[in-house]
């Protein structure tokens, strides 16, 4: 992030503009938006410039601008439409400690200003650092539709309201009842009676909420998915986005941790899949002592929390305290995997079952029915495979099977860094190690890439192929 948004206050405070023609125009109708004293210098004024000096919204001189014009602005926008003209209103600005924009020069530029939906006093300012204008109008037009004009006339009213909501505790009452005035009470009630039946609406609101019960912690064991946001369940979404506690494991990505509101507290507790647990005790404690105090846990769990996420034991733990919980699922590894592949886990005339087997388990390196495993036509998603590939590879060519059973390698499905690596059974630990995989990543055991996938790479000399990036 290059250009930092902020919000700078402008009230009374000078905002200069070289330039009074029709390229100044845009900039100059945002700034007559804003309570800044704006003063405009430039010779050829266009006639709204010359309107709107009359009308007393803007100071207008008619000459280029010149040294000392500048004391005191906080901002300088050089839109004169011409190079000279405006790198001698940058220099005057600079000189007098305002910071800088030429429009449309980003090079010349000290700030940027975005593209503004206005819903005053909300109002949302995007930015692409210059990089895509167009985006940033569809984004623009896309959250004017979802920010209707009231909008503004509603947070307004809440404004007026605050100082009564105070008689709420802080934290989850205060903020539930906000949420269901801007999520649907207050518009019904103004397309009902207009303003009067918001305030109103606002009063019954506040009494019915004072007669409630305490509010009640509660954990929500959450499947997050395998990493891409946009591949998260809805409920998940709206559950994080609520939680005034995030406990979330290392697989969680973290464009999935930004949807967090920004004061929730946010504890990784992070441990590998397998192996001496790290402290699935401290987990339960800190799931329990959170909601005991009030508060609404999400639990995020890479993948889908059913599938090896020690769900039972955590759920056995939140029973023993009394905690209320859920389980949200989530999209596993392994539908991921095979999606990213561009194949079906499942296949009428090839495999009529699938398997789920994890390499670790407990005790080490898991023991399957490697006989029902090994006969042709069968299917496995294997996770927590890594470190088990030499056994797994091993047991199962005891058992029968043929070594030429293709064996595909998904590492960081649905991710930017996912990585496909196509083998076969005899060579899948040299296609491991050749093919860099570090995890996480599921091995498909009997699945092959779809064709038209193409493959970047072969690794030599085991024919194994390597696709990495694009998903
Ligand atoms: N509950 C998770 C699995 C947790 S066990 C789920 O349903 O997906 C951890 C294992 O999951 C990893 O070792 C790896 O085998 C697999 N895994 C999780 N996320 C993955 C991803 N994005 N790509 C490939 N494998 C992944």
């Amino acid at each position: 992030m290059r250009h930092f948004p902020i919000y700078l206050d402008l009230k009374g405070r000078k905002v200069v503009v070289s330039g009074a023609g029709a390229f100044a125009l845009p900039k100059l109708r945002l700034l007559l938006k804003t309570e800044a004293v704006v003063e405009v210098y430039g010779a050829d004024a266009a006639p709204e410039v010359k309107a709107w000096a009359q009308e007393g919204r803007l100071r207008l001189d008619e000459r280029a601008l010149a040294a000392g014009d500048a004391g005191g602005a906080v901002l300088l926008y050089g839109a004169n439409d011409d190079e000279a003209l405006d790198r001698r209103a940058a220099e005057i600005g600079r000189a007098a400690g305002a910071l800088v924009n030429i429009v449309d020069n980003l090079e010349e530029s000290e700030f940027i200003t975005p593209a503004i939906v206005d819903r005053d006093p909300v109002t949302v300012a995007i930015g692409t650092e210059g990089a895509a204008p167009v985006l940033a109008r569809k984004i623009k037009a896309d959250v004017e539709e979802m920010l209707p004009p009231s909008t503004g006339l509603l947070a307004r009213i809440a404004e007026t309201f605050r100082a009564a909501v105070t008689v709420l505790p802080e934290g989850r009452a205060r903020r539930n009842f906000w949420s269901r005035y801007f999520a649907s009470e207050g518009q019904r009630a103004l397309d009902r009676g207009g303003e009067a039946a918001v305030r109103q609406r606002l009063s019954t609101m506040l009494d019915e909420v004072g007669a409630s019960a305490d509010p009640k912690g509660q954990v929500a064991l959450i499947g997050t998915g395998p990493g891409d946001p946009e591949l998260m369940t809805l409920k998940a979404r709206r559950l994080l986005q609520e939680a005034d506690v995030v406990l979330y494991d290392t697989l969680v990505t973290p464009e999935i941790l930004e949807l967090a509101r920004r004061e929730a507290v946010m504890i990784h507790v992070g441990k590998k899949g397998y192996g001496k647990s790290v402290a699935q005790d401290e987990i339960n404690r800190l799931a329990i002592e959170h909601a005991r105090a009030g508060a609404h846990v999400a639990r995020l769990k890479g993948g889908d929390p059913v599938i090896f996420g020690r769900l039972d034991e955590e759920i056995e733990a939140l029973d023993e305290a009394g905690i209320e919980w859920e389980v949200v699922p989530g999209i596993t590894a392994a539908s991921a995997a095979a999606a990213g592949i561009g194949k079906s886990l499942t296949r009428r005339g090839r495999n009529s079952s699938l398997n789920i087997l994890t390499g670790h388990d407990v005790d080490g390196f898991a023991e399957q029915d490697w006989q029902k495993l090994a006969r042709p036509g069968s299917a496995a998603a294997i996770y927590m495979g890594l470190k088990a590939s030499t056994f797994i590879q091993g047991r199962l060519m005891m058992h029968g099977a043929d070594p030429s059973t293709p064996v595909t390698i998904v590492e960081n499905a649905s991710r930017d860094s996912q990585k496909v690596v196509s083998t076969v059974l005899g060579s899948l630990e040299h296609a491991l190690k050749t093919g860099g995989i570090l995890g996480p990543a599921v091995i498909l055991y009997g699945l092959k890439p779809h064709a038209a996938l193409g493959v970047l790479e072969t690794i030599a000399p085991t024919g194994a192929q390597v696709r990495t990036g694009t998903r």
